[in-house]
């Protein structure tokens, strides 16, 4: 789960970390009230989506005026016309994809003078099964450009989870971001409080980019992103009010309904199948043959009928989708279950583009007979490569 940066803020306040003093607005007409709260003489209008490079970002409306998704604002009106004119509004990035993400809330914080940018990010490392830092003093650009351009810029450490966090570590912060005197100290301090708000809060990844030290020499995090492990999301029942699932695609959301594992996609070939490898496999052969698949889903070992049906209806009901492939090998899941959940749903949402199925399996004959006798326009295949070339041949075709 992801949260926005205001939150993230919020928690990591809570944990004794160093941000700016600042507040969400989600009514325009709130903005001037919450902006009088902080002390200026610069405050910064920050707009709020799941997605970073905002501030190079775009709006696309005309009114939205062309100064980014994050502002520096000089006086209290000033601040108020900039959260006026993002509410509402669709800011792209390079980030959000070329549709961009419409901004419900505005977060408005006390300005920093800034002397240097540098970053710092946390994430679980699958390599040495620990919690790693990730320190640059390439602040305030995208780390993937300077992993690419000068990794030796980049410094990645763990943390042994047996001692917990060192002043060792602290210390390596502040060396690779040569900080030295009262600021290294403020750098081991940060290091411990962000280590014990990843930790305790069950984080997968926490990126604050820029950190930086302002002109009167504190270290600050002037942004922050934070995502949590799904799985231990039950043992923080506190965090899912944080959830907007405005940011989250409703399909995705839908799909999490029925226990569906749903992930959408940016092309035309709406895909079910069951198995995370098959589905997988699917994607690829869909690919090799030319097309893009809408989604990925695995309706999972043992589908009931119901769950077939919620998962048909979720691939039909977008828009992008222009032909479906069924691709069920009957192991745990049996065909026939497939087919009827299947019918049961064309049924309800009618069938508007081409359908190939292709079953192999348990049960695959009566699944087979039950396509066929239902005077559906379905366009059978025997196996994996003959399905993924007739449905690319169909959505052609169509
Ligand atoms: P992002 O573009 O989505 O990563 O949003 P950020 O929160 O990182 O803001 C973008 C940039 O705005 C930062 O890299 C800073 O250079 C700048 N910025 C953010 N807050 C302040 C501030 O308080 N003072 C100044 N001078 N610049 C800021
Ligand atoms: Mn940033």
């Amino acid at each position: 789960m992801n949260i926005h940066e205001y939150q993230a803020k919020g928690l990591l306040r809570e944990f004794g970390v160093p941000v700016p003093d600042g507040y969400p607005v989600l009514k325009a007409e709130d903005a001037e009230a919450v902006a009088r709260q902080l002390r200026g003489p610069v405050w910064v209008v920050k707009s709020q989506i799941h997605a970073g490079g905002r501030g190079k970002g775009k709006f696309k409306e005309k009114a939205a005026g062309d100064k980014g998704g994050v502002r520096l604002a000089s006086s209290v009106e000033e601040a108020s016309a900039f959260v006026r004119e993002m509410l509402g509004q669709t800011l792209v990035t390079a980030q959000t994809g070329p549709a961009g993400k419409q901004v419900n809330r505005v977060y408005i914080e006390d300005g920093s003078a800034i002397a240097s940018e540098f970053y710092l990010s946390m994430l679980v490392d699958r390599d040495t099964s620990r919690v790693a830092f990730v320190v640059s003093t390439e602040g305030g650009m995208n780390i993937e450009e300077v992993a690419h351009d000068n990794p030796e810029k980049i410094r990645t450490f763990s943390v042994d989870p047996a001692t917990g966090i060192m002043p060792l570590h602290g210390r390596t912060v502040a060396e690779t971001l040569g900080l030295t005197g009262d600021l290294a100290r403020q750098a081991e301090d940060l290091a411990a409080k962000l280590y014990r708000a990843f930790v305790e809060e069950d984080m997968a990844m926490l990126e604050i980019n820029p950190l930086v030290v302002t002109k009167d020499g504190k270290l600050r995090c002037l942004d922050a992103k934070v995502s949590f492990d799904d799985n231990a999301l039950f043992r923080h029942p506190d965090l899912f009010k944080l959830r907007d699932e405005t940011e989250e695609d409703a399909k995705e959301i839908e799909a999490s309904k029925y226990d569906l594992a749903y992930i959408a996609l940016d092309g035309t070939i709406g895909c079910m199948v069951n198995g995370a490898g098959l589905a997988m496999a699917t994607l690829d052969i869909i690919k090799l043959y030319g097309e893009e698949p809408a989604n990925f889903l695995d309706v999972g070992g043992g589908a009931s009928e119901e769950k077939v049906t919620a998962a048909f209806k979720i691939i039909t009901a977008d828009p992008q989708v222009k032909g479906i492939l069924v691709n069920i090998f009957g192991g745990i899941m049996k065909c026939d279950v497939i087919a009827r959940g299947v019918i049961a749903a064309v049924k309800t949402v009618g069938l508007e583009v081409p359908l190939v199925v292709r079953l192999e399996g348990t049960n695959v004959e009566e699944g087979k007979q039950i396509i066929r006798s239902s005077g559906l326009n379905v366009i059978p295949a025997d196996d994996l490569d003959d399905a993924a070339q007739k449905i690319v041949a169909a959505v052609r075709g169509a």
